[in-house]
């Protein structure tokens, strides 16, 4: 099937099988630089939101729930906080079996309303519970670029 046919009656589709190459870059957006120049000095940037109360980690420049500009009530918070959930992996991104399991875990900061989505270590998967105590543990600070993988992940808090 080429991209200029045409199909006048859905029972006629068929399929391309094939591979669609797709480049992009992401960009963080103000709130998001705004965390991630925190990062970079190991600590994490929320935005609170005056008129609700909600506080957004990572920052927002606007309140999901109200509305309001909350671009300029950055807070800053300790990058720790509690398991909310997590999973254990035994294949690697290409699908290929994983030699050692690798936990992820969605990570609830503490003083926030917001967490992060990122690897465990430091603890074995029979360890790990809901309502762990956790902090992140960064790269050395000559090695950070101001990215999520300036953290290298979280561990339980002792
Ligand atoms: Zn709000």
């Amino acid at each position: 099937m080429g991209l200029a046919e045409r199909h006048s009656r859905t029972v006629d589709l068929t399929y391309w099988r094939g591979r669609i190459p797709v480049n992009y870059v992401y960009t963080t957006g103000r709130a998001g630089e705004k965390f991630f120049q925190r990062v970079v000095n190991g600590k994490f940037a929320a935005a609170e939101c005056t008129s609700c109360g909600v506080v957004y980690l990572p920052a927002r420049i606007y309140c999901e729930r109200c509305f309001a500009r909350i671009e300029d009530n950055y807070v800053e918070v300790l990058p720790q906080g509690r398991v909310h959930t997590f999973t254990v992996c035994h294949r690697k991104l290409d699908g290929s079996d994983s030699d050692e399991p690798v936990l992820i875990a969605m990570v609830k900061i503490d003083d926030t309303d917001g967490g992060l989505v990122h690897c465990l270590g430091e603890v074995k998967p029979e360890e790990v519970y809901i309502g762990m105590p956790v902090e992140a543990v960064f790269e050395p600070k000559k090695q950070r670029k101001g990215s999520i993988l300036d953290i290298r992940y979280f561990k339980p808090k002792k």
